[in-house]
């Protein structure tokens, strides 16, 4: 089980089952919706995802169609994201957890549009934009 909140508390969810694919994405709207030179963020069932407190309190900005981001509305802090063709998939942004959720970003995604000001040192390898 793993458990995540916002910045302010008002929002808590859980997530019963295991996290996959997490990676850097450098991409601008992910840089932009987390003021950061990159997110962080895996992939989870969306039948092991549950609010547990302040659902009400996610908003969703559509980054682009189909592709909702979902913000605390009062803090801010980025909580999940929800893709019109995909729905049985949420992507999450994992500084939003609270525990260790067991994996690492394996890659760099986007690595095109990377901020100027940020530079990669780490060994992972670097995309131009998703791998397949
Ligand atoms: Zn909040
Ligand atoms: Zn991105």
């Amino acid at each position: 089980m793993h458990h995540g909140s916002c910045l302010c508390g008002g929002v808590k969810y859980e997530i019963s089952g295991e996290l996959s694919g997490a990676l850097n994405c450098h991409c601008s709207m992910c840089r932009k919706a987390h003021g950061a030179a990159f997110r962080s963020r895996a992939s989870v069932n969306a039948s092991d995802f549950k609010w547990v407190q302040g659902e009400e309190l996610v908003t969703y900005f559509d980054s682009s169609p189909g592709n909702h981001r979902g913000f605390c509305r009062v803090c801010g802090s980025p909580l999940l994201s929800r893709f019109d063709q995909n729905p049985s998939v949420f992507g999450l942004p994992l500084g939003a957890l609270d525990d260790d959720p067991k994996l690492k970003p394996m890659l760099h995604a986007f690595v095109g549009s990377k901020a100027p000001w940020h530079d990669i040192t780490d060994n992972l390898p670097q995309f131009q934009e998703l791998p397949k």
